[in-house]
């Protein structure tokens, strides 16, 4: 919260005029720029870094230039291909270099509070930062692929309606380590070092666990660039996709500098119904949405662009919504495909899941107009891993701490 703080000021009061200082608010609110976090053993952590970032820092801790150029490139090859948590590992290193660079570096993975397995399948682990930051992350196995859902950040600032994590107040963006410390924990958990082409269990990446990705620009550009070096964890763009509410601003620079597959989550076909459910709208309206989208380098129609659409009974789910919908794709030329994600409810949550019948009419329109719109099974429910649904135990504790509390005040009163 301090950190929202973060208004720049004049040097010099201006006397008699104080502008209004701006307050950010749901529809855009300011990220949450943090110091980095630093360990309380004073030691560097490696993961994250790129290979000039890591050569940097063991020529800063002392090393000799010619030196730290060879040593960091042969412990990025360890740390990302090899997945060593530990430098007595890397037999390339003299092993009198051990000890001096442990004491100066750490090998980091996020720190597990939790990790449960669904009976269909799908692992989430709930994880925890240096600073006591929860977060977490799910595994989903399917017969012909692994898909990892990623965070991006701690909380979401945008208050989408229908969604479990737009409801925590607690936000901060997770750093480029503790983004690629998700694809990197869960390689560690399925055995899956080195890397290897061919026969993996973890062969997709979504960014769309909690959090806006394009909010966390930077961070989410350097750890999935960090996924995506060959020499590395070497998972290829066209295995990743990134999930944006539509922060329009950021959506052509994701093209270029990332290059994933882009996921928008549309949700609504007008103005009314998507400002209700999704307040960014607010913002960035549908025709700049869908321009954002015409234009995004490097969509065509062998990689399209998905709409997710997550149906909510009487709300966005008509045989006119789904009309419009394809309207709106062929007036913008979009190489499209919908993904119809059937609502999952939360306590508290304002909204109910379509009929199935309905969703069913829903996809047909869409799909009898040539796109593939199909319905997202959810997975994981029974551990509260499907989608929308992450939120930290930390949350709900408080949330059960506060059923309590009102338990109380009622017997109180009786
Ligand atoms: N913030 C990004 C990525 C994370 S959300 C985004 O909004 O795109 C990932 C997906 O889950 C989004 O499409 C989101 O709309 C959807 N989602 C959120 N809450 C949901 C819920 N309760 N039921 C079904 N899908 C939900
Ligand atoms: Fe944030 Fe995405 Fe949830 Fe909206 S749907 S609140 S953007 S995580």
């Amino acid at each position: 919260m301090a950190a929202m703080l973060t208004v720049s000021t004049s040097p010099e009061p201006v006397s008699g005029s104080i502008a209004p200082m701006p307050i950010p608010g749901h529809i855009d609110p300011v990220p949450v720029p943090r110091a980095p976090f630093a360990r309380p053993d004073g030691r560097v952590d490696l993961i994250g870094l790129s290979k000039d970032q890591l050569r940097g820092a063991l020529a800063e801790a002392g090393m000799e230039p010619r030196q730290a150029k060879l040593r960091a490139k042969q412990i990025w090859h360890w740390l990302y291909n090899r997945g060593a948590t530990d430098f007595t590992q890397m037999t390339d290193i003299a092993k009198a270099q051990h000890p001096w660079l442990a004491e100066r570096f750490a090998i980091s993975r996020p720190d597990v509070v939790e990790a449960q397995v669904s009976t269909d399948g799908t692992r989430k682990w709930l994880l925890r930062s240096p600073d006591g930051q929860d977060y977490e992350m799910v595994f989903i196995p399917d017969a012909d692929r692994g898909t990892l859902c990623v965070s991006s950040q701690v909380g979401c600032t945008l208050n989408c309606r229908f969604c479990h994590t737009g409801t925590m107040r607690l936000v901060r963006n997770l750093t480029a380590g503790e983004i690629v410390g998700q694809v990197m924990l869960a390689r560690d958990s399925l055995g899956e070092w080195p890397s290897q082409p061919e026969g993996r269990m973890l062969t997709n990446i979504v960014m769309m666990g909690m959090g806006e990705p394009l909010y966390n620009f930077d961070n989410v550009r350097d750890a999935l660039r960090l996924v995506m070096d060959g020499d590395g964890l070497a998972l290829s763009k066209r295995r990743i996709t990134l999930s944006t509410s539509g922060v329009v601003p950021m959506m052509a620079r994701a093209g270029e500098e990332i290059g994933v597959n882009l996921a928008v989550s549309l949700h609504a076909v007008t103005k009314d119904v998507r400002d209700e459910i999704v307040p960014l709208n607010k913002k960035y309206g549908i025709e700049e949405l869908l321009q954002a989208c015409a234009d995004y380098p490097g969509a065509n129609n062998a990689r399209r662009i998905t709409f997710e659409y997550v149906m909510l009974r009487d709300k966005n789910d008509s045989d006119d919504d789904a009309r419009e919908l394809v309207r709106l794709i062929r007036q913008y030329r979009l190489p499209a495909k919908v993904n119809l994600i059937p609502f999952n409810p939360w306590p508290g949550a304002p909204y109910e899941c379509s009929t199935p019948e309905r969703i069913r009419a829903f996809s047909n329109i869409i799909f009898e107009a040539g796109y593939s719109a199909p319905v997202r099974t959810p997975r994981g429910r029974d551990i509260d891993a499907a989608c929308g649904q992450l939120k930290t135990a930390a949350e709900k504790k408080s949330r059960a701490e506060l059923d309590r509390e009102a338990e109380e005040k009622q017997a109180a009163l009786a």
